[in-house]
């Protein structure tokens, strides 16, 4: 073994076992890097982090992601210690939308419901008729009681969700730099090259991306429509730290990356800030409560659709 994979693998054993004595969960979202995938109890999408948030036993968690998710597992879990291992790991689609943006959308448009990304702030959430992930959006906007939706920040999942759902859905013009930025022409060469193989890629990538895609799925659609699949190669149109999830799952199958789509913050966890974060118990995320309170219908909503 290399001296820096030994060294990883020795740092691996030590958050592991700390983690079982603070008696903590470590949950990591199928972005994050590899190595903290590897540590984590539990490796999940934005709406798989939820549910296991909310339902797990241990009343301590590490939540390895970016700022919103451990803000909506506090919320979820309020009794429980959300620990956040480095604080500036935030979402710049998250703060593309402002509560200002919404109210201005909602005076613009009084019929319509808001359904926000849950890549947004508390206050946009609390200002929310549900929260979605790109699992759910479209069951979620199908669920809304009105025939138009106010949508965001994603424009691209707002475009795909109006496309596939009979509402009028009013998109607010944000976007997720490493996924609008995917290079199309990187997905064409590889396509060029390994032509057997499906192609999946994320709604928040751009339209012209989905035109040449098997299919248009979140993370959590892309591993079950490969577990279906008979196919063996698969050309993956997300971050790229998921590949590293989708080779664990599926080792008897083929998986690369294209459109060159890496998040700087999904990177900002190493495994030195996560093992600090379970020595000091520390930064504890909090959200005020009142507006937690204000939050959680839209939050609840989303975790019980899909
Ligand atoms: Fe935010 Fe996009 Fe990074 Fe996800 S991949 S954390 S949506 S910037």
């Amino acid at each position: 073994m290399a001296p820096e994979q030994e060294r990883s693998a020795d740092l691996t054993s030590s958050v592991t076992a700390l983690a079982r004595k603070r008696g903590a969960l470590i949950m990591a979202h199928s972005y994050q890097p590899a190595e903290i995938q590897d540590a984590a109890d539990f490796v999940g999408d934005s709406l798989e982090l939820c549910r296991a948030a909310a339902s797990a036993p241990e009343e301590i968690i590490v939540l390895c992601g970016v700022r919103f998710m451990a803000e909506t597992a506090s919320v979820l879990a309020p009794r429980k210690l959300v620990i956040h291992p480095v604080p500036e790991a935030g979402c710049p689609l998250a703060d593309s939308m402002t509560a200002a943006d919404m109210r201005a959308m909602k005076a613009a448009f009084p019929a319509a419901l808001p359904v926000v990304y849950v890549n947004s702030s508390m206050e946009l959430k609390a200002l929310s008729y549900a929260c979605c992930t790109s699992a759910n959006a479209v069951q979620a906007v199908e669920s809304v009681p009105s025939g138009e939706v106010i949508f965001g920040p994603d424009r691209n999942l707002g475009v795909f969700v109006s496309r596939r759902t009979g509402k009028v859905v009013r998109v607010f013009p944000g976007g997720c730099p490493p996924h609008a930025r995917a290079d199309v022409s990187d997905l064409r060469t590889r396509i060029a090259e390994w032509p057997d193989a499906e192609v999946l890629v994320h709604p928040e990538t751009p339209p012209e991306a989905w035109d040449l895609a098997t299919a248009v799925l979140g993370t959590g659609g892309m591993i079950r429509h490969v577990g279906r699949s008979s196919a063996t190669r698969f050309l993956i149109g997300t971050e790229g730290g998921f590949v590293h999830r989708l080779n664990k799952l599926f080792p008897d199958k083929q998986f690369l990356a294209v459109g060159r789509i890496s998040c700087p913050n999904m990177k900002k966890i190493t495994l030195e800030s996560l093992s600090a974060s379970l020595e000091d118990l520390e930064p504890v995320v909090t959200v005020e409560p009142t507006l937690a309170r204000q939050a959680l219908a839209a939050i609840e909503r989303m975790v019980g659709i899909g």
